[in-house]
């Protein structure tokens, strides 16, 4: 019984000395120290050995045991650095092979695109004026000639914050007019304007409650209807090239006289007309007009000497015009597969 013992030792260190690698050496360790492995199915069934060879037979099964544990432990050791070795031979990292590329944020499209502008005037000697979002009664409306009950306020469904309607969620960056021409005082007044502005629309492609505008105010000595136009020309042109027009169309602003709207023609059709522009040959882009007199003499300048003339449009308009939007509401979902494109 010793002898086969002896012989199960000699066979398992052998086996474990011949493991190629730790799943092997694995498989020695099970078929002979296992729960079912046969050095522990011989030491189990003592049953037919006389009594008095059981503690010696047991002796050598233990010691049997703690060799081939020893044994397999060592080659585990063994196969495990030459594993390494192995792969530091074949795996080796490469320093000079290039990175994989990170992915970095980066502007939002809109504060893109009021950057853009804020550079097209600058660099005709605009500066960038700011204005607050609460604004007041009078900066909102009453200066810029929009008294109460004026008909161009109902156009305006406006965001009251107390219920006397003295302090509003500014529905136009108009208020940095009146307030560009405090704290400049006397001209020559060079300004744009952008900012959040805030109205009651019902929510669509081409409505939203909060939007940015950017604004333009020029006061200066004869400036004329022909200098807001060449200034409308040249921001055209410069953000969408030199063969794109600028028109004019009358309308009405309490704050403007004479008033326009100003369309930009059709980037696809030159003005022929085609889907994209609903066949009009020209994109609604903004609202200008001469500076009113009387919000000259609110902003304390004197409208016998001065001139000046203004304009406004949405950012998003802009923005919308120069990638081909066609809704409104993608520039605020923030869908990172919309926002990546810019
Ligand atoms: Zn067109």
């Amino acid at each position: 019984m010793i002898n086969r013992v002896e012989e199960l030792k000699e066979a398992a260190l052998s086996a474990a000395a011949a493991a190629g690698d730790e799943a092997a050496l694995e498989d020695v360790r099970v078929a002979y120290l296992g729960r079912k492995g046969r050095l522990t199915e011989v030491l189990s069934n003592l049953g037919g050995v006389p009594a008095a060879e059981r503690p010696a037979i047991g002796q050598a099964g233990n010691r049997a045991k703690q060799e081939i544990g020893a044994a397999i432990a060592e080659r585990a050791g063994f196969l495990s650095d030459s594993r390494l070795e192995a792969l530091a031979e074949t795996e080796a990292i490469d320093i000079t092979f290039p990175a994989p590329p990170l992915r970095r944020g980066h502007a939002h499209v809109l504060s893109q695109v009021r950057r853009q502008l804020e550079v097209i005037f600058e660099r005709i000697g605009y500066s960038v004026e700011e204005g607050p979002e609460i604004e007041t009664d009078w900066y909102n409306f009453e200066a810029l000639n929009l008294p109460k009950g004026h008909a161009s306020r109902d156009v305006q469904d406006s965001f009251f914050l107390d219920p006397g309607e003295e302090t509003v969620l500014r529905t136009h960056t108009s208020n940095v007019q009146i307030r560009g021409m405090e704290r400049i005082g006397q001209p020559p007044i060079y300004i744009v304007a952008p900012g959040r502005v805030y109205r009651r629309e019902n929510l669509d492609a081409t409505h939203l409650a909060g939007f940015m505008q950017l604004e333009g105010l020029a006061v200066d000595q004869g400036l004329t209807v022909g200098d807001l136009k060449g200034t409308l020309l040249y921001l055209v042109q410069s953000l969408f090239g030199p063969q794109r027009q600028v028109r004019m169309r009358p309308h009405h602003f309490g704050y403007t006289e004479p008033s326009f709207e100003f369309d930009t023609i059709c980037g696809r059709c030159l003005g022929k007309g085609c889907r994209s522009c609903g066949q009009e040959g020209w994109l609604e882009t903004g609202g200008c007009g001469m500076v009113h007199p009387q919000v000259l003499r609110n902003g304390g300048i004197d409208p016998e000497r001065y001139t000046g003339y203004a304009w406004g449009f949405g950012i998003e308009r802009i923005a919308m015009l120069e990638y081909d939007v066609e809704d409104l509401r993608l520039f605020y979902e923030n869908d990172l597969r919309f926002n990546r494109q810019f």
